[in-house]
């Protein structure tokens, strides 16, 4: 490695998302002079905060939480000293159709895949004969082997071959899937869905472990990330938009803004799918062939409907619901709102598609109907304020069709690379994807300089009884 070479060097990356922010903490430990470009007035991408005018505090567009086995995402955060900003929640809580609690955690003592077995059990609401189906293509789905052999399968085409019922489709296969990959098992592909089973459950007795921000997104990431990574160096520009990215002379020549130029030795682009191609100038992306293929990839839409009312519902952080509109529900305890105190709500809707063209007020009703259902509350709350935010672009659809489109991080030409969740990591449509994508990116420019070890941080460890069955590890 020539760390002289690396001094003074000057490294562009366009996009404030987690992906941009992993591949400017990662460049920030060696000596260049790092400038992040973004649009928006805050950092944080997808995963950012807005302010209503007559609301105080800021609101997550969109809940998003992070598990124990994004270890890349857990890394940055301990980096840039984050992980106060997160709580652990080892006890899920699921809730059947007649607002039966089945709560789910592991075993204090057994080593995965078992910890999870009890829980499993106690499920109450698949029969007997659903958790034996389960089992049995959980058990067929593990091997490392399995991967090659249903690459191409669509999951839902997978679990009727698997003589999985609608029944532990719907209340078992599609809870833990659609959230985790943004689309229908219809669409995703069975690759896909044996990964999220694997690093998830299979793997590790820590990989399940919910984390859950326990300060807006936009505190954590805009400001507290950014405040760590100002002390570091890292230059920010924000509403500064990269109009085009021009290649002469060996260096990148960066207009941004309202007729602003820079150039630069080193250039990530750190964008979503459907905005990369549009920053490069013809000959850079002549260098990018995937480029030209990107709108292929099939967005998602995600909605979350923001419930604020006059009493509380449940004592319960968070539940996932069954058999209802609403997935996801998360409890952010009282608030103020102008002068009352009320009870904050949000409800995650994955591959939200369906919902299209019903009206705010009426989905805030239907989402407010289920929880009262599923808590039993009576008297039922009064609903004081609400708002529904569709990300009709969530994240991309974990399809088969996916992998063969998303490009390498590093490029052909040296000191150019791109980064974004939707860049080949592996991983779904994730912030744990975005921070892998952000630092595979980094290291592709540090590779310019002869920088050769990883940044990020390896998966969780296989445990042995995993290996033993399965061989799960093999394939890392
Ligand atoms: C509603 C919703 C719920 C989600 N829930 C979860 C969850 O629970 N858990 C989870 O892990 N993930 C979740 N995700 C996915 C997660 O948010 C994304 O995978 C991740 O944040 C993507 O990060 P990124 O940096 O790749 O892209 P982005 O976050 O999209 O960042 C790209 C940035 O580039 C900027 N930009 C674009 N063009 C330009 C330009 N020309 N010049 C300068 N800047 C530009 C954008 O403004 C943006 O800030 C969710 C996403 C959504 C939308």
């Amino acid at each position: 490695m020539n760390v002289k070479e690396m001094r003074g060097q000057r490294i562009a990356i366009v996009g404030g998302g987690l992906a941009g922010i992993a591949a400017a903490e990662a460049l920030s430990r060696f000596p260049f002079e790092i400038h992040l470009f973004e649009a928006k007035r805050s950092l944080g991408g997808r995963a950012g905060a807005f302010r209503e005018p007559d609301r105080p505090s800021l609101i997550d567009r969109c809940q998003h939480v992070a598990m124990g086995c994004c270890t890349n995402f857990l890394g940055l955060c301990r980096r840039l000293d984050l992980k106060a900003c997160f709580r652990r929640d080892t006890k899920l809580y699921f809730i059947d159709r007649d607002g039966k609690q089945h709560p789910f955690s592991s075993s204090t003592w057994l080593p995965a895949p078992l910890h999870l077995a009890g829980a499993f059990l106690r499920q109450k609401y698949l029969s007997k004969e659903e958790q034996q189906q389960i089992r049995s293509a959980l058990w067929e789905m593990a091997p490392p082997q399995a991967a090659v052999t249903y690459a191409g399968y669509k999951m839902r085409d997978w679990l009727l071959e698997k003589h999985q019922s609608e029944a532990t489709i719907a209340h078992f296969w599609e809870i833990v899937l659609v959230s985790a990959l943004g689309a229908p098992l219809s669409e995703v592909s069975f690759t896909a869905a044996r990964k999220v089973f694997v690093d998830g459950f299979l793997r590790n007795r820590q990989a399940y472990q919910v984390y859950v921000p326990t300060i807006p997104l936009q505190d954590i990431f805009d400001v507290q990330a950014a405040q760590r990574l100002g002390e570091k160096g890292v230059h920010f520009h924000r509403q500064s938009p990269v109009r085009q990215v021009a290649y002469f002379n060996s260096r990148f020549n960066v207009r941004y803004g309202h007729g602003d130029e820079a150039v630069f030795e080193n250039f990530i682009a750190a964008v979503p799918w459907h905005q990369s191609p549009k920053i490069f100038s013809p000959i850079l992306k002549n260098l990018m062939p995937k480029l030209d293929n990107v709108h292929e990839i099939e967005s998602s839409p995600i909605s979350s409907v923001h419930l604020w009312l006059d009493r509380p519902l449940t004592k319960l952080p968070h539940a996932v619901l069954l058999d209802r509109t609403s997935q996801w529900v998360f409890n952010h305890g009282s608030r103020q709102l102008r002068d009352s105190t009320c009870y904050y709500y949000q409800v995650v809707i994955s591959a939200s598609q369906a919902l299209t063209g019903i009206k705010h007020e009426d989905l805030a009703r239907q989402v407010l109907g289920e929880l009262v259902s599923a808590f039993r509350a009576t008297p039922a709350p009064y609903l004081l304020d609400q708002q529904v935010v569709t990300e009709k672009q969530a994240v991309f659809a974990a399809t088969p069709e996916l992998e063969g489109l998303r490009p390498n991080q590093g490029t052909i030409l040296p000191g150019l690379a791109l980064a974004g969740d939707w860049t080949k990591t592996g991983w779904p449509s994730t912030m744990e994807g975005a921070v892998r994508s952000g630092y595979l990116a980094a290291e592709a420019i540090l590779r310019k300089y002869g920088h050769h070890e990883p940044v990020g941080d390896p998966d969780l460890p296989v445990a042995l009884i995993s290996k033993w069955l399965w061989g799960l590890g093999k394939e890392d």
